[in-house]
């Protein structure tokens, strides 16, 4: 059930609010795009994430604009969204993409101590996994230098499309080629 924040309002049918599909969502990308409002001025940065539990973490510089804000406690806005194909309508109207997309809502917590080590090390092993300790711990002077802040998943919802286009019945019968091109993110090899 969606609080009225977050239900999604065109294709309704679309929308999911259980965690599961909101988590697969999260997982699947390491690239958010986070909301937040200064001076009347929304600003959209985008940035990495990792999500452990119930709690999605977010980490940069102290001198970052975007870590001082979050951590004042602002509302914020995080989004992750993948890309999932080109649907090619018979009409240029009826043309879509195939996408899921999670969308959370909160304030965020600055975070210290084991906390804050096991969200480095979370968003490391997100991004490449077995890195953590493959490569050098950071040291006491380079987690003075990152700030690490917490959003809770509280207040979240997701949105699906998928399938092939959906024509018009006049377009049906209409020559012109459709379909869904499909689109990933590759992940090469260690050059
Ligand atoms: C890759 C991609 C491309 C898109 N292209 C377009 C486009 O060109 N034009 C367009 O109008 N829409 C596009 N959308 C859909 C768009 O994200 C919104 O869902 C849409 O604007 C309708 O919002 P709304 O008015 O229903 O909800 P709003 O009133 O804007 O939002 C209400 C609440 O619904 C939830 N919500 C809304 N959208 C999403 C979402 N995508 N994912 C998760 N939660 C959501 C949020 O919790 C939000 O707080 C695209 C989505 C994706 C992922």
């Amino acid at each position: 059930m969606a609080a009225e924040r977050t239900r999604v309002r065109r294709h309704p049918e679309r929308g999911h609010y259980d965690r599961e599909t909101v988590d697969a969502i999260l997982d699947d990308g390491f690239l958010c795009h986070l909301g937040f409002v200064v001076d009347e001025q929304p600003y959209v940065i985008p940035t990495l994430h990792a999500r452990l539990g119930d709690v999605l973490y977010l980490h940069g510089s102290p001198a970052s604009r975007m870590l001082k804000e979050l951590h004042k406690g602002v509302p914020v806005c995080v989004t992750v969204t993948h890309l999932d194909g080109i649907v090619l309508a018979k009409s240029v109207f009826n043309h879509s993409v195939n996408y899921r997309s999670a969308v959370v809502l909160g304030r965020a917590r600055r975070v210290e101590g084991d906390e804050k080590l096991a969200a480095l090390e979370a968003i490391v092993e997100h991004i490449a996994p077995g890195r953590w300790h493959e490569a050098r711990q950071p040291s006491e002077k380079e987690l003075k230098t990152t700030e690490v802040v917490a959003l809770s998943l509280d207040e979240c919802s997701a949105k699906v499309r998928n399938g092939p286009p959906i024509d018009s019945p006049e377009d049906r019968d209409a020559d012109v080629r459709s379909g869904v091109i499909p689109l990933s993110i590759l992940r090469g090899t260690l050059e």
